[in-house]
């Protein structure tokens, strides 16, 4: 089988042998408070550093997954009232979440096909953090590095939270652009699930210091604390710790490969101009994910197309929320290797007119 789906999705073939080292190396019984342990957080941090481009002064958390993601920033970098800013089915029940622990957050759904225009926001002056999608999933979009500092200068006070799931590894992300970028590794990352990154500037430290949240085992200040100490508030996916750090050793710069996602993107766009009976959900190229190409056509050529594909070894995603039937999803994640692409493009050149 080859997987397009865009989360959980294709795992690193690097990553057989970091298993195996893994369980002959003993790293699946250490304690997560013993040295060893130590030096795989820290290694793990110094490399996703490097590769990923992240400035000096963020730090980077472990969580188990984006979602916990949502619930930390509700419970512990909100006091109060937050406002989200989405255009698909991720930024939404980002909101919702959020909504039930925080009351008060508000948000708009803006138009999956046009840029954000930040200068028509409504933002209540009482939002404290404003939360926004960088690459929506469910329906392939993403917000442009000036789209994103068109808010930062439109709202200094505020910090922002960016949920970067299925692009963080990918392309390169402008951190400065926001406080609190995260994502799980299971889209971008090539991994297996069970593991996100979260990374924070030093504005979101102090904002959670005057907040001053410490109720639950993942209060942010607790897992600053303890990641001060290179440990976690709780046992953690200790395995995924592992692989992550090895993944990333040998990753190369996220400038080469945001090169290799723009250059498969581009190909994947020039193929389905050459298709008639199905076209990409996002006309517009300046909102259209990188990582993430949303196919839209008739139901009827969406089950069909999904159903021989599966036949023939191939596992599309399937459309998201209100899209579910109308649409499939092929990843564009660095672990998916050339050769399966090119199998994947002769497959629609016999299906698909
Ligand atoms: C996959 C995804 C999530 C959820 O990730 P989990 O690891 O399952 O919590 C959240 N946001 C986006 C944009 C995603 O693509």
């Amino acid at each position: 089988m080859i997987t397009f789906y865009p989360g959980p999705s294709k795992v690193s073939n690097k990553v057989l042998n970091y298993l195996r080292d893994a369980f002959l190396d003993g790293v699946l019984s250490i304690n997560h408070r013993s040295p060893e342990f130590e030096q795989i957080y820290e290694d793990c941090v110094k490399n996703l550093r490097e590769k990923l481009l992240i400035p000096e002064d963020y730090i980077v958390l472990f969580t188990s997954s984006a979602t916990e993601c949502w619930e930390i920033i509700a419970q512990s970098l909100i006091d109060r009232e937050s406002y989200h800013i989405y255009n698909g089915a991720f930024g939404e029940k980002w909101f919702e979440y959020t909504q039930k622990i925080k009351p008060e957050a508000k948000g708009a759904r803006f138009d999956m096909q046009i840029e954000l225009e930040v200068d028509k926001l409504q933002v209540p002056p009482t939002a404290e953090l404003l939360a926004i999608t960088h690459n929506e999933t469910s329906n392939g979009t993403a917000v442009g590095y000036s789209t994103l500092a068109k808010l930062r200068k439109a709202y200094p006070d505020q910090l922002i939270a960016v949920d970067a799931t299925s692009s963080m590894a990918g392309v390169r992300l402008d951190f400065e652009l926001a406080d609190i970028w995260y994502a799980s590794v299971q889209k971008c990352f090539g991994l297996p699930a069970g593991l996100a990154v979260m990374i924070c500037s030093p504005r979101t430290l102090e904002r959670a210091a005057q907040i001053n949240e410490n109720s639950h085992y993942n209060s942010f200040l607790f897992m600053v604390e303890k990641m001060r100490l290179n440990q976690t508030s709780y046992t953690p996916n200790v395995l995924n710790i592992y692989l992550l750090m090895r993944v990333m050793e040998i990753a190369p710069s996220i400038m080469e490969t945001e090169a290799k996602t723009i250059l498969r993107y581009t190909d994947w766009v020039n193929f389905f101009k050459s298709l008639e009976s199905v076209h990409l959900l996002i006309e517009n190229e300046w909102v259209r994910s990188r990582t993430v190409l949303t196919i839209a056509a008739p139901a009827d050529i969406v089950k069909e197309t999904k159903a021989s594909a599966k036949r023939a070894g191939i596992v599309l995603g399937s459309g998201y929320g209100d899209l579910k039937s109308t649409t499939f999803r092929i990843a564009n994640f660095p672990a998916i290797k050339t050769k399966e692409i090119n199998l994947l493009m002769e497959f629609f050149s016999e299906h698909l007119r």
